[in-house]
């Protein structure tokens, strides 16, 4: 019986003896081998009672038994919940609860705190460790390594996946099995990945970055990945001779520009450098390319949209700008406040619509409403504009707008002045309530090495070059800014923290 998700990802590599996942310590695990431990899963998931749409949540490390736990769900119809494994027991428990998830996995180390939060949600509860040990495991092997994958269609739900949390609650996305799909044919095709591919992967999977664009296009492309837990540099700067492509968030590349083993003659023979999640500096674009010869591509997409635009392969690769619209998908830049599409090189709202656009936000339709168009197209929430070559520019959130006196100001433009001062390594440009203007400018900035940036010249230099109400009304040093594990600056943190300076 047809299952689209699964037997184009999964069920069309049965038999297939090739290599999958290379692990850090050098044992691999075959297409065949990563499959039967699927369908062990799959057979447990059914065992405990889960049926078709109910929800299975995961936190738990990342290990290629925790990617067989998606393959499972994909193949037994269950939806796949992965929750970053930094959250709380606090934490978990709300998500838990909102998505009424019938069976919650988590490590060994955290089950005491959890199992009054799967009892209080009525989950059961089962272990799965980092090195694939755990009642999980345990109770799967006595279940045969064939499955009979339940049938489902590609309008049906495959994961909740909540978002990172950046601008307040993190929300329960409801993706469709053609939601996957689509974007991972899209960017196979669009990133020319075939078999041959042997993708370094050192990103979280309860991502959609690390789980589905990643993971998915692999499998859809029937190449290997080295499998690494994190991002270590010494594993990245070992592993990378081995590999064709690595996909990664900005510090990523900002962590290998710092280290003198990421050399041209490392990663000559590398087709491919992808980054997204957050935003990659042009510096970082142009150093890179300065070190290495080579040029990152930079993509953007979201939990609620998967990938949506993406610097070309063949084509320019522009620093600063992360592409044209995939194909499949429309992206449209509109005015706030009326939603018609503005002139060429206006900023305003990124919406995009295509298959790759989820359902809605689980359990909140005020909020689904808001956000998502009836005639299909996402508000995302980022602003940004478009050159006259077509390519979009992410130029802030929404949400991180500052309003001034009356007057829009949009941090990006402040930030890539303080970028280019001397001695600063990055910045971050907040609104803070002010008793005047209701909201004033701050800038955050990192100092480059030791020595400490020039505030007074800083603060004449970007000055001259700003209108009256761009200019910070204050400038601050931290030792760097607070991030999440994709690499996010979080501004909401920031803003929190300085929100008495002027009150
Ligand atoms: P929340 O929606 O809960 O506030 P979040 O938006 O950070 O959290 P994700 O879905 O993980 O959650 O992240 C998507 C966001 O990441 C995009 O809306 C965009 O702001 C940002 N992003 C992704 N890729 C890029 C990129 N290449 N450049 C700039 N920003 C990017
Ligand atoms: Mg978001």
């Amino acid at each position: 019986m047809a299952n689209p998700l699964f037997d184009t990802l999964f069920g069309k590599h049965a038999g297939n003896p090739a290599v999958f996942l290379h692990l850090a310590d050098g044992q691999t695990i075959t297409y065949d081998g990563f499959l039967a431990m699927a369908a062990q899963y799959a057979g447990l998931i059914c065992d405990l009672g889960l049926t078709a749409g109910d929800r299975l949540a995961v936190q738990i490390a990342k290990s290629p038994q925790a990617l067989a736990v998606y393959a499972a769900c994909a193949q037994a119809g269950v939806v796949f919940l992965p929750l970053n494994t930094a959250y709380t027991a606090d934490e978990v428990s709300y998500f838990v609860e909102n998505s009424g998830a019938g069976l919650l996995l988590c490590d060994q180390s955290k089950a005491e705190g959890l199992a009054p939060v799967a009892q209080a949600c009525g989950a059961q509860l089962e272990t799965l460790n980092a090195d694939g040990t755990g009642s999980f495991s345990d109770k799967a092997t006595a279940m045969p390594v064939q499955f009979e994958t339940v049938a489902r269609s590609s309008d049906d739900l495959a994961a909740f996946l909540y978002t990172s949390g950046t601008t307040g609650r993190s929300k329960g996305a409801m993706l469709t099995q053609e939601n996957l799909l689509s974007n991972a044919r899209v960017l196979v095709d669009e990133w020319r990945f075939t078999s041959d591919d042997v993708l370094l992967h050192a990103l979280p999977i309860f991502h959609t970055h690390g789980l589905f664009v990643a993971s998915n296009i692999t499998l859809l492309a029937g190449g290997q990945m080295i499998f690494l837990p994190a991002f270590k540099l010494d594993d990245i700067i070992a592993q990378l001779p081995k590999a064709t492509t690595m996909m990664g968030v900005p510090t990523f590349y900002t962590r290998l520009l710092g280290d003198a083993r990421f050399t041209k003659a490392l990663v000559a023979h590398m087709r491919l450098f992808v980054s997204g999640s957050a935003p990659l500096l042009a510096e970082t674009h142009v150093q890179f390319e300065n070190r290495t010869g080579l040029r990152i591509l930079e993509r953007y997409g979201m939990t609620e949209t998967n990938m949506n635009t993406s610097n070309p392969y063949d084509g320019e690769r522009r620093a600063g700008t992360v592409g044209f619209a995939l194909p499949g998908t429309e992206v449209k830049i509109t005015d706030s406040k009326t939603g018609a599409t503005l002139p060429q090189g206006e900023i305003g709202e990124i919406e995009v619509r295509g298959p790759n656009v989820f359902k809605g936000y689980w359990q909140m339709p005020e909020k689904t409403a808001e956000e998502l168009r009836e005639d299909g197209f996402f508000i995302t929430g980022d602003l940004g504009q478009m050159d006259a070559d077509g390519y979009i520019s992410i130029v802030g959130r929404n949400k991180d707008l500052i309003i001034s006196g009356g007057y829009n100001i949009y941090p990006k433009e402040i930030e890539l002045l303080l970028d280019a001062a001397e001695n600063v390594l990055e910045s971050a440009v907040i609104g803070v309530p002010h008793p005047d203007f209701g909201e004033t400018v701050v800038g955050i900035l990192v100092a480059e090495g030791n020595v400490a940036p020039d505030l007074e010249a800083i603060n004449a230099s970007v000055s001259a070059s700003l209108a009256r109400f761009k200019h910070p009304q204050r400038l601050i040093v931290l030792p760097e800014l607070p991030r999440n594990t994709m690499g996010k600056v979080q501004k909401k943190a920031l803003r929190e923290q300085f929100k008495d300076l002027f009150t």
